[in-house]
Formats: structure tokens, C-alpha cells, sequence
């Protein structure tokens, strides 16, 4: 099985790529609604697939339709839950919307505020990617964690794109859009396949209900973040399209990629 030290480097690595989402904002791209819609779509679409091939798939193999079922349901619950209570934006491009809806957007001088909020964000959305690749590798299942890697690093690319392109209307420079781009990926995504990794070291066959867990906070922060932010500049057939693409390349990857 591979150990801890592996699945760490592998998954910050995985996170690390999360810093090529910035490359626009470094360069000073002007960068479109329409790519943007689409490269969040996207991802939602790779982790979309992710979940139902990578982690749902696999499951049910291991386990009952029932446990994976539960982990689902009491993953989607977890992440609506920890939405609550945990201070983050909602992601939009040109400006950062406060989380309410109903109170004002947060001032850019109010900047430890403004750090916890956006972490809470990066958190939210990362933790389950970083969970999944931790419980197939703790469980044994090498192929599936490579593949989850594989193309959490790939979705990892928008996600950091979507971070970035806001950021780089904030005021910062780009030097620290890049850093803090890259590090929003490569510090929660091993942080959290790290306790995956070592809750499933510690109950044996808890897999299928785990993979259950990742799946249903994965689909609980596409629908509840993805497909908003994709959506409201007026690019919703070219956002679909893209979700879409996401969603068969990794229906393609998982099948096709035997590691
Ligand atoms: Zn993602």
C-alpha cells in the first residue's frame, strides 16, 4: 500500500498545479466572462465526473449501494453544514459577493477579514478533493487514487483560475496572486488526504461509505459554488458546454487510464 509520505507528495503536487490557474493574471490577460464561465464549468464537470466514476464507482464495487449511499447523503449534508459555519465568499469574477447576498461587499482594506473569508472558501472546495485521493490510497486502491490525483490536478487548473482573476482585481500584486493561488491548493488538499488517509487507516472496509462522503461534498460544492459562479454574465450554453466536456474527460480518463 502506499504510504502516508506518498499520498502527501502526490497530493501537493496535485495542488501545486493549482498555481497555473494564475498564469493569466500574471500575464495580464484580460480575461473574458465567457472563459471565465467556462473554466469554472469545467472543473464542475471534472469533479462532477470525479465523483460519480472515481468514487461512486469504485463504492459500490467494495461496498452495498446503501453504504455508499449514506456517505452521499451525509457528505452533501456535511458541506452544507460547514458552508454555515464557516466564514467564506462565494467566488465572482470582478468583484468578491459577501456570502449573505444581503450585506455589503467586504472592504479591500479589511484584509484579515477578507483572508479568513477566501480561505474558507479554498477550504470548502478543496478539503473533499484532498479527502478522496487520501481514502483510495489508505483503502488500497492505487489505480483509483492516481486517477483521482490525476485529475483533481487537472480541474485544479480553473479552480485556480477562478481564485485568481478575482484576486487580480483586488489590488494585489501579482506576485502574491501567484503565491497565494498556488498555495490555496497546495496546503488544504494534502492537509485533507492526510486525515482521510489516516481515518480509513484506522477503521478497516470504511471505504465505500468514505468514497460516498467525498462524492457528496464534491456534488454539494459544484452545485452549491460552480454552477452559480458559471453562471449570470449571460455565458450559460458556453458554461454547459464545458461542464459537459469536464464531465466525459474523466468518464474517458477513468475508463481508458488503468495506472
Ligand atoms: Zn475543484
Amino acid at each position: 500500500m502506499t504510504d502516508l509520505v506518498t499520498v502527501l507528495l502526490i497530493t501537493t503536487v496535485a495542488g501545486l498545479v493549482t498555481g497555473l490557474g494564475a498564469v493569466p493574471v500574471l500575464f495580464e490577460t484580460r480575461v473574458s466572462h465567457r472563459a471565465y464561465d467556462g473554466a469554472v464549468a469545467f472543473a464542475a464537470g471534472v469533479m462532477s465526473g470525479a465523483a460519480v466514476f472515481s468514487l461512486i464507482d469504485p463504492g459500490t464495487e467494495l461496498g452495498t449501494v446503501g453504504e455508499v449511499a449514506v456517505g452521499v447523503a451525509v457528505g452533501a449534508a456535511f458541506l452544507l453544514l460547514a458552508n454555515r459555519a464557516i466564514p467564506h465568499l462565494h467566488a465572482g469574477y470582478l468583484e468578491w459577493t459577501s456570502d449573505s447576498g444581503d450585506g455589503p461587499a467586504p472592504q479591500t482594506d479589511d484584509s484579515l477579514r477578507k483572508a479568513v473569508l477566501i480561505g474558507g472558501s479554498i477550504t470548502l472546495h478543496n478539503a473533499p478533493e484532498g479527502l478522496a485521493v487520501g481514502i483510495a490510497f489508505a483503502s488500497g486502491l492505487e489505480g483509483v487514487g492516481m486517477t483521482l490525483a490525476f485529475v483533481i490536478g487537472i480541474q485544479n487548473i480553473p479552480d485556480g483560475f477562478a481564485f485568481a482573476v478575482p484576486a487580480g482585481v483586488t489590488g494585489l500584486s501579482k506576485a502574491r496572486v501567484v503565491g497565494y493561488t498556488t498555495l490555496s491548493g497546495a496546503i488544504p488538499q494534502p492537509v485533507a488526504a492526510a486525515v482521510g488517509f489516516v481515518l480509513v487507516e484506522l477503521s478497516e472496509g470504511v471505504f465505500p461509505v468514505a468514497a460516498g462522503f467525498a462524492a457528496g461534498a464534491m456534488i454539494a460544492v459544484v452545485f452549491r459554488e460552480m454552477i452559480p459562479s458559471s453562471h449570470g454574465h449571460g455565458y450559460s450554453d458556453a458554461a454547459t458546454a464545458t461542464f459537459v466536456v469536464g464531465f466525459l474527460l474523466i468518464f474517458v480518463v477513468d475508463t481508458a487510464l488503468v495506472f
